[in-house]
C-alpha cells in the first residue's frame, strides 16, 4: 500500500515554514505499516496542486494532503479539488451549525468568509475538525484515497489521529513493517560498512539496512516489509542479533535513544553521579545532558574553564603543566579532572580540552586535537583524538566522545 505526501503552500517552498507536517504523518502511517513513497510540497496554485494530485495518484493509494485550507484568497485547495474531480462545491448543513457553534462561543456573528467554510466538494465524506474551522475531506475515488486536512499542525495532527488512521486502518489491510535501531557511537558510517559488508550480502531480500549518521553517531536501522508471520519476524530477530554482534564493541543503546539519555539510565540503575570539566566544548556536553528531564539525579554539574587561570584557579591545574604542556595535553585534562572530583561529590568524571579551531593549531597539535580523561578517584584514563578542522562540529563531536567515554569507563570497557 503505497502513500504519496503532499503539502501545499507557498510558505514552504520560500522556506518560511519548515514542513514538518510530512514528517509527523510519514512517522504515524509507518506505524500502522503505510509505506510511503514520496512527498511533495506544491505552492499554492491550481496548476501545481493539479500536477501534484496526479502524480500522488498515479503511483499510490492514498494521497495525504495539507495546507491551503483556510478561508482567505491566498488559500484555494478546495476549489483546486473540486476542479481535479470535476465536482462542484455543496452547502454542508452540518458544517455549517459547528461553524456557528464556534463563533458563538468567542461571542462572534460568523463571518462571511467562514460561511464560505461549510461549502463543500459533492463528492467529499467530511471529516470533522476538532481544533479549528476548516473541516477535513475524505476522498476515495477510482480505487484511491485522498484526505485533506488543514496546515495548522495541530489541527492536522488531531485529525489524523482521531479520523484518518482509524479510517485508513478500516479501508485497507496493511502488511506488518518492523524496524529494530542500533545506535553506534565511535565510528564512522564507511568503516560500518566495511564491517559490516558481509552482513549486508546475506540478508534476505525483504531487509533492509540503513544508515543514518549524525555527528558523532551512526543510527543503524534493520527493516523488514511486509512482515506477515512468526516466522517472519523471528528472523528479524536473528538478523538483528548478528548484527549487534558484529557491531558489539560500537553499540551504546539497542533502541532508539539518545546517548546522553542511555547515560542517564546507567547511571540511575547504578545510583552514582558524575560531573564535566569542559574547556573546548564550552558546556555543549553539559547541554546535552541537561536537555534531559531528570538529570539532576545524576549530573552534579560542568564546570567550563577556558583560559589558563580558570583552569588553575578553580581546578587547581599546575602552572607548570600549561607552560610545559600546554593546555591541550593528556597531563592537562588529568589534572583538569582531579580537580573537578576534587571539588564535586560526583563519582565519575570527564574532562575535555582541544583546539576546536578554525585558528589556533599548531604541527603537533592541528586543529581537532582533543585529549579527554575519564574516570574515577581510584582510577584515570586519558586519551587524545583527531577529529575536524570545523568548529562546531568539534564542539559536538568531543562533547558525544566524552560521554561514550564516560560510558565505557563505567561499564568497564575502556582499556587505557
Ligand atoms: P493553511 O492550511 O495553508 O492555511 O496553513 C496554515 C498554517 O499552517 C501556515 O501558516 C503554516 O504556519 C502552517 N503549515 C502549513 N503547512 C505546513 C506544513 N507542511 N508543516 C508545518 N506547518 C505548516
Ligand atoms: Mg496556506
Amino acid at each position: 500500500m503505497n502513500c504519496t505526501i503532499v503539502t501545499i503552500g507557498d510558505e514552504l517552498l520560500i522556506g518560511q515554514t519548515v514542513d514538518t507536517n510530512s514528517a509527523w504523518i510519514g512517522q504515524q502511517l509507518n506505524g500502522i505499516g503505510a509505506k510511503v513513497h514520496e512527498i511533495l510540497s506544491v505552492s499554492d496554485s491550481a496548476e501545481h496542486i493539479i500536477d501534484g494530485l496526479r502524480r500522488a495518484s498515479s503511483q499510490s493509494q492514498i494521497v495525504l494532503i495539507t495546507g491551503g485550507l483556510g478561508p482567505t484568497k491566498d488559500d484555494i485547495t478546495k476549489h483546486t479539488l473540486c476542479e481535479y474531480f470535476g465536482v462542484k462545491e455543496v452547502y454542508h448543513e452540518e458544517t455549517f451549525e459547528k461553524l456557528r457553534v464556534i463563533f458563538e462561543k468567542r461571542g462572534h456573528a460568523i463571518l462571511e468568509l467562514n460561511k464560505k467554510q461549510a461549502m463543500l466538494p459533492s463528492n467529499c465524506e467530511v471529516i470533522p475538525n476538532d481544533r479549528g474551522t476548516a473541516p477535513g475531506m475524505w476522498f476515495d475515488e477510482n480505487g484511491v484515497v485522498y484526505m485533506s486536512m488543514p496546515g495548522v499542525p495541530y489541527e492536522m495532527k488531531q485529525m489524523m489521529t482521531n479520523y484518518v488512521l482509524p479510517k485508513l486502518s478500516q479501508r485497507f489491510t496493511f502488511p506488518h513493517i518492523i524496524h529494530r535501531n542500533l545506535m553506534t557511537c565511535g565510528i564512522g558510517e564507511s568503516s560500518i560498512a566495511k564491517m559490516l559488508d558481509e552482513f549486508e550480502t546475506q540478508l534476505p531480500k525483504s531487509m533492509k539496512l540503513a544508515y543514518l549518521p549524525d555527528l558523532g553517531i551512526v543510527k543503524l536501522r534493520l527493516s523488514a516489509y511486509e512482515v506477515t508471520t512468526a516466522e517472519a519476524e523471528a528472523e528479524v530477530d536473528l538478523q538483528f542479533d548478528k548484527l549487534k554482534d558484529l557491531m558489539h564493541d560500537y553499540a551504546y543503546a539497542h533502541e532508539d535513544i539518545k546517548l546522553e539519555e542511555l547515560l542517564g539510565t546507567l547511571f540511575l540503575a547504578r545510583g552514582k553521579k558524575f560531573a564535566l570539566a569542559e574547556s573546548c566544548s564550552g558546556g555543549y556536553a553539559g547541554h546535552l545532558i541537561t536537555s534531559i528531564p531528570g538529570s539532576s539525579r545524576y549530573f552534579e554539574g560542568s564546570t567550563v574553564t577556558y583560559s589558563y587561570q580558570m583552569k588553575e584557579v578553580i581546578l587547581g591545574v599546575k602552572k607548570e603543566t600549561l607552560q610545559n604542556q600546554g593546555a591541550v595535553s593528556e597531563a592537562c585534562v588529568r589534572e583538569m579532572l582531579e580537580g573537578l572530583l576534587r571539588v564535586s561529590t560526583a563519582d565519575y568524571g570527564v574532562s575535555i580540552s582541544g583546539i576546536a579551531g578554525p585558528d589556533g593549531g599548531t604541527a603537533d597539535k592541528p586543529v581537532g586535537t582533543v585529549c579527554f580523561a575519564v574516570g574515577n578517584r581510584e582510577h584515570i584514563i586519558t586519551k587524545t583524538y583527531h577529529f575536524f578542522p570545523r568548529r562546531m562540529e568539534n564542539i559536538r563531536l568531543s562533547s558525544i566522545t566524552a560521554l561514550n567515554l564516560l560510558r565505557k569507563f563505567v561499564l568497564g570497557e575502556l582499556k587505557s
